[in-house]
């Protein structure tokens, strides 16, 4: 008779099979801004104090669990194309999930794609660097077409005609994804087609032809055939497109309708299959007479494409420092929660040391995003436009590069659940090569270095005069930049060496900035391990006199 009772009870304790413990939790609900020392710090010493409170009501809506939310679903749920409705009319659409557009507004109406343009002044740069490095932390596809739309100004602007057009509406902090003509919006978003089947980085081989409607030059219709076949954010209002007349490569504003409403033939073939910058839709393209107008001089597309070039670079710089402080982040959280023998991980030696060193690599890659934010705001001075010529390359070929071993190491310290779709490691890491890539890979960021001392030898003095602020504070860094200094007096295989120069420099000028600038026990850290030994070596190598948990206590984010 006391059976069932005894089955029951059995069943009770089979189906209650363990406790959940010793797991970590979502990093959500905390402000991005106010914990992160490192940020608060750049911000008020590049100049743009002013934009804290903001930054503060920033940081804590983009660390909500509904907005880092949008981050996951914009991706989980990709973009979708469209070549013709129903009825059979050609409508090249592209569908985005609605937390694509929610991302999408946000950062339009916080002004991440032209506050620098519409309140210039001190700190300009700098604060709408700021607010991109939290926005970034939550999704970087998105950041995409915001950036090509903040970074077409100063290219257009070179055409006022078009400029007083179009800038308005380009500036202005109204998103609008409709697919209708620009004439009917009073927001618009601008994209970049330049790389073609045969060449990205050599456009000068690109084979689209420009024929003119009347008229010639700049500020004048054409008509433009050919194709183009990397477009990301098809669905932008208007397109900055290289195209051949006769005078040579030249620089053209392509909106995606004709004055009189109908659709301009700029079709959309198909989406690229990305592994990684899901979010955002990269087309290929046919350009079938599509009208456009001829932006700065004929024959100068180049020279006046490079204006964008350059700050889509710099925003490279922002969007690869803003993953690795998303991904450092998660390693830091996990690690404060996480035991293993008996220990947090952040209280293991040697997870300490992997934790700080990655901490270390973040730190360098923002103070100099930051620096060059603040040259950015200065450039009517001769030696913060010098630098800004000079260490864009510098910077977008080093931090972009460093990113992707870093988010993986970082994914490491979560252990097997860091490799789970579910978690926010392999989009992070499938992001983190994007931006070595494109907008100039990390060959042709070296070249431009060369190039920019060839032609401006005078970037050269600039780099040494800025390191040299540091001068006497470490002496390693002081050995560091006088071997570097001596790769300069002997020229022969440069383009060679770049590489390896460029590495040097990037390293020389964070450190200079650090040790100026941040905690002793970072800047200490950074110099000896990153400066003092030769060689490459993995995260979490460095040498016993770093502080590393006065480093890290400095960089974990808490709820
Ligand atoms: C996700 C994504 C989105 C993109 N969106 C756009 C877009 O919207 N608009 C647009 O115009 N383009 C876009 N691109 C294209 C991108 O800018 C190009 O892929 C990039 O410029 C490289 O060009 P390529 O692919 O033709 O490679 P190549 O030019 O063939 O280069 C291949 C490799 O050779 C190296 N190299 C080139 N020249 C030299 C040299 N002289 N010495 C040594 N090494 C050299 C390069 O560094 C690179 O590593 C996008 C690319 C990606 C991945």
């Amino acid at each position: 008779m006391n059976a069932p009772e005894t089955v029951s009870k059995n069943a009770q304790f089979l189906a209650d099979t363990h406790e959940v413990i010793n797991v970590s939790r979502d990093l959500v609900d905390y402000n991005l801004y106010q914990q992160d020392a490192a940020l608060q710090e750049a911000v008020k010493r590049e100049g743009a104090a002013w934009a804290q409170d903001d930054l503060l009501a920033f940081g804590r809506l983009a660390g909500s669990a509904d907005y880092l939310e949008l981050g996951a679903l914009a991706n989980r749920y990709g973009p979708e194309f469209e070549t013709h409705d129903r009825f059979g009319n050609r409508i090249d659409l592209v569908k985005f999930h609605p937390a694509y557009h929610a991302l999408m507004k946000s950062a339009i109406e916080h002004g991440l794609h032209s506050s620098p343009w519409t309140d210039p002044g001190p700190g300009a740069h700098v604060a709408r660097a700021a607010g991109n490095y939290l926005q970034g932390q939550v999704e970087a596809g998105h950041g995409c077409p915001i950036t090509m739309t903040f970074a077409a100004v100063p290219s257009l602007r070179t055409t006022p005609s078009l400029a007083r057009l179009w800038e308005p509406k380009i500036t202005a902090r109204i998103y609008d994804p409709r697919n209708v003509p620009d004439t009917q919006k009073q927001g618009l978003t601008i994209g970049m087609a330049m790389t073609e089947k045969q060449g990205g980085s050599d456009v000068r081989a690109n084979t689209t032809r420009a024929y003119p409607v009347g008229a010639e030059g700049p500020g004048e219709a054409y008509e433009l055939v050919g194709h183009k076949y990397f477009v990301s954010a098809p669905m932008c209002d208007a397109f900055l497109v290289l195209a051949q007349t006769p005078r040579g490569l030249s620089c053209y504003l392509l909106p995606r309708w004709r004055p009189d409403g109908t659709k301009n033939p700029l079709q959309v073939l198909r989406l690229k299959r990305k592994m990684g910058n899901v979010s955002n839709a990269s087309s290929e393209t046919e350009l079938r007479g599509a009208l456009a107008w001829m932006v700065g001089e004929e024959g100068r597309g180049v020279r006046t494409i490079i204006e964008m070039v350059a700050m889509t670079r710099f925003d490279c710089m922002v969007g690869s420092s803003a993953g690795q402080r998303a991904a450092v982040s998660q390693a830091l959280h996990h690690c404060s929660i996480r035991s293993a023998f008996g220990k947090v991980l952040n209280q293991q030696p040697l997870m300490q040391n992997v934790l700080a060193d990655l901490v270390l690599e973040n730190e360098g890659a923002l103070a100099l995003t930051m620096r060059i934010a603040r040259a950015m705001d200065n450039r009517t001075d001769q030696h913060e436009d010098l630098l800004v010529r000079l260490c864009t390359a510098v910077g977008k070929y080093w931090i972009c590069k460093r990113t992707p071993n870093l988010t993986y190491e970082a994914m490491e310290c979560i252990g097997g659940s860091g490799v789970m779709e579910d978690g926010p490691f392999p989009r992070l890491f499938r992001e983190s090569p994007v931006n070595a890539i494109w907008e100039g890979s990390g060959n042709v960021q070296c070249l431009d270095v060369l190039r920019a001392m060839q032609k401006t030898p005078e970037v050269i003095q600039a780099f040494f005069g800025e390191v040299a602020k540091a001068k006497g504070a470490n002496a390693t860094l002081d050995r560091w930049v006088g071997a570097l200094q001596r790769e300069f007096s002997d020229l022969a295989d440069l383009e060679y060496r770049a590489r390896d120069v460029v590495d040097r420099m990037a390293l020389g000028l964070q450190a200079a900035l650090l040790v100026q600038h941040a905690p002793a026990a970072i800047a200490d850290a950074f110099c000896v391990s990153r400066l003092g030994r030769s060689g490459h070596h993995n995260y979490g190598a460095l040498p016993r006199s770093a502080d590393c948990q006065k480093i890290i206590d400095r960089a974990t984010p808490r709820m």
